[in-house]
């Protein structure tokens, strides 16, 4: 009778262990699915906002606009690009240095920055493989930093130069726009608005052109776990709904959006009040002569530069970011690797990234969202080997907040690198147009979001039981250098009384 009874077990749990896995497998095709049917409906929607503007379709831009620097073309390196099949080998025969305006075979695909028809406004395309190469719109590569790895791995023949990446599946696991700010030039230069459809708009380009053109966005959702906000919830400040805030640990439910950079350089340059021949001569002169192109093709406006990018972090449904009927709770947050990741207690990054996580899932519970935007800009944009000589210059002397910028400026001869003027690029993306509850007290950050027209209704400083002791030294001199507070602004005397931990202390 057991032994009746345990073979039934057994068939039982084999039948619903079957059915486990039919489900499974079943939710993961419909999941495929969705991301197909999100992407098409992007895509439509994107035609669809485009269709009245059709008929006034402007020719594309004269290929040959002069270039921009005074500087002499060397011969040898104005060679004819042949029109040719794309290439198995793994480079081209022949090194070309750079390429000209007007020069035979060069045929740049049409770039029509900010035109609200995709199929007007054209594919950002960069890549110098095969049959891409004479139709280049864009100067740089795709991947931002990471383009260096690429070109390791082509080099050690790990990476074919003309492998075909396979796109299924990887549509944007949430719909976004279309917004109105995708088609004004000049709210968005430095990010692409297309990025996340990019192979889907684009395919006609990529099947009958052999034209190789990558997403340099990428939407997906995923659960997240910070033990600070395992406490929250065990501190009754964080309510477990199930759906945002999933469960007694604190566990996350998120949509995360990924963006490379994509700079328009006539847009950037105005942006910083400059002209374009001044920066495009300043990006070439200093990343070691590495995009010649700057100076040859006046005719091409795009660059990818080789910097990091930034992830948006959203709780809740992703709708509501762009609602203004309901409240957006929003941390702009620059990467500080040491705080943020590995808990260094010198500055307040980490503590207000939790605070600004904390308070955007609080939003977004209340019916409203809650947005987190990570920028790959380490230690103010001058990296960590400027900023721990500026930790060792501050601690060797006498760590005082009064003398906190000028340690950095007597190092990197600026106090800040980060000029957040492109930032608000990514919130028009969005299709942010007001934000209740700015979880920030960079005066920057303010003024840029302001002066790109998304007021801000109320500024959210850091709760001072959140500032590590070590890290007054940099929030008062940050405070006393314009930073928002709604407590007191220091005297210059009363600065110089506040002093970090000096070395010897963390030595022992
Ligand atoms: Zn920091």
């Amino acid at each position: 009778m057991a032994e009746d009874n345990n073979a039934l077990l057994a068939q039982i749990l084999a039948a619903v262990s079957q059915i486990q896995s039919d489900n499974k497998a079943l939710a993961a095709s419909v999941d495929a699915i969705n991301g197909r049917v999100n992407a098409l409906a992007d895509v439509k929607k994107l035609k669809d906002a485009a269709r009245p503007d059709t008929a006034r379709v402007s020719a594309p831009p004269a290929a040959a606009a002069a270039p921009l620097a005074d500087l002499s073309p060397a011969a040898e390196t104005s060679a004819e690009i042949k029109e040719e099949e794309p290439s198995k080998r793994p480079t081209t025969s022949r090194i070309i240095l750079t390429t000209y305006p007007g020069q035979s075979g060069i045929d740049p695909i049409i770039m029509n920055w900010g035109h609200k028809d995709p199929m007007q406004r054209g594919p950002v395309v960069v890549s110098r493989a095969g049959s891409t190469v004479r139709r280049r719109n864009a100067i740089g590569a795709h991947g931002g930093s990471y383009s260096i790895y690429h070109a390791l791995a082509v080099a050690i023949n790990e990476l074919k130069v003309d492998h075909k990446p396979d796109y299924t599946n990887t549509e944007p696991a949430a719909p976004l726009g279309p917004f109105p700010q995708w088609s004004d030039p000049k709210k968005i230069v430095a990010m692409d608005p297309l990025g996340h459809l990019a192979p889907w708009l684009y395919k006609d380009y990529i099947g009958k052109e052999d034209v190789e053109i990558r997403p340099t966005i990428a939407i997906t959702k995923a659960h997240m776990k910070l033990p600070e906000l395992e406490q929250s919830v065990r501190e009754g400040r964080l309510k477990v709904d199930g759906k945002i805030c999933l469960n007694e640990s604190g566990e996350l439910a998120v949509t995360k959006f990924a963006v490379e950079p994509v700079w328009y350089l006539p847009g950037v340059a105005e942006r910083f009040g400059i002209d374009e021949g001044t920066l495009r001569r300043s990006l070439f002169e200093n990343t070691g002569g590495s995009f010649p192109e700057l100076i040859t093709r006046g005719d091409i406006k795009l660059f990818l530069p080789p910097i990091g990018g930034l992830t948006v972090y959203c709780f809740g449904d992703v709708a509501k970011m762009s609602d203004p009927n309901v409240k957006l709770a929003l941390r702009v947050h620059d990467e500080c690797n040491g705080s943020d990741v590995f808990g260094s207690d010198i500055c307040t990054c980490r503590p207000y990234l939790i605070f600004g996580i904390e308070e955007a899932v609080k939003e977004a519970q209340k019916g409203g969202s809650g947005v987190v935007v990570y920028f790959r800009k380490e230690g103010r944009a001058l990296g960590e080997v400027t900023k721990y000589l500026v930790y060792n210059a501050r601690k060797r002397g006498v760590d005082k907040a009064s003398d906190y910028f000028m340690r950095t400026e007597n190092i990197a001869g600026v106090k800040d690198m980060r000029f957040q003027a492109l930032m608000p690029d990514v919130l028009h993306w969005l299709g942010i147009t007001k934000i209740d509850r700015m979880l920030s007290m960079s005066n920057m950050k303010h003024d840029a979001i302001v002066g790109q027209g998304i007021p801000i209704h109320e500024r959210i400083p850091i709760p001072d039981e959140l500032i590590p002791a070590d890290s007054r030294v940099e929030i008062d001199a940050k405070i006393h250098a314009g930073y928002f507070t709604t407590g007191k602004v220091m005297t210059m005397e009363e600065l110089s009384a506040v002093q970090g931990r000096a070395w010897d202390d963390v030595d022992h």
